[in-house]
């Protein structure tokens, strides 16, 4: 009896808390007239010429080269090129807001989706189920590239692997980037 309650509290639960992520098509409409929002959200005076392309929407559209691991429709993962550790791992909406409470309900529901599957992704490839996920939202948190982010650090017990020289060397990028793509492809096939 005990045991039957417990499992209807559990489904109840379950049913209840789980979050709706509202539909991604609302974040189309969203996403075409991609300049007119983020001219809103940043709350810029009208100027006659566009604002400038973030850096990391420069290197969404592939005109910045990265180590891009995984792609949606809505979002971009891509290695830090200055790592605090093996894997460290950047995940990004493609529509351009600054802040995180600033993206519409869709696009940070979306973002939160993609950023637990990398993270899945970072677990297989890197060995490690130890990560940080940091996002810095402002000048003052320490935000350096303003265009809502979420950081994945790894963390590893032994010393070398955290630390050290040549973590954002391109060919170890490059191996590290090839590893969470297998690791992901692996985990979407399964
Ligand atoms: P924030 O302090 O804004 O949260 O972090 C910005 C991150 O972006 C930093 O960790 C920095 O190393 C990373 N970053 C800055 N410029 C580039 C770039 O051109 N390519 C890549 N892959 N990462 C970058």
């Amino acid at each position: 009896m005990k045991n039957q309650m417990h499992v209807t509290a559990t489904r109840h639960f379950q049913r209840s808390s789980r979050p709706t992520c509202p539909s991604h098509q609302s974040v189309d409409l969203l996403w075409i007239p991609i300049t007119a929002v983020t001219r809103h959200v940043r709350r810029q005076p009208y100027r006659d010429t566009e604002p400038m392309a973030s850096l990391f929407t420069k290197l969404i559209n592939g005109e910045i080269p990265a180590e891009r691991i995984y792609e949606t429709d809505h979002e971009l993962a891509f290695l830090d090129i200055n790592p605090k550790s093996r894997g460290h791992t950047l995940v990004v909406p493609k529509l351009e807001v600054a802040s995180f409470h600033e993206l519409p309900p869709d696009a940070a529901c979306s973002l939160v989706v993609t950023l637990q599957k990398v993270a899945a992704g970072i677990v297989r490839a890197m060995g490690t189920t130890h990560y940080n996920v940091v996002l810095n939202n402002g000048a003052i948190a320490g935000q350096i590239v303003f265009h809502v982010h979420f950081h994945i650090i790894p963390r590893y017990e032994e010393a070398d692997r955290s630390r050290g020289r040549g973590l954002g060397d391109s060919e170890t990028l490059e191996t590290v980037g090839e590893e969470i793509r297998r690791a992901l492809e692996h985990l979407e096939a399964g």
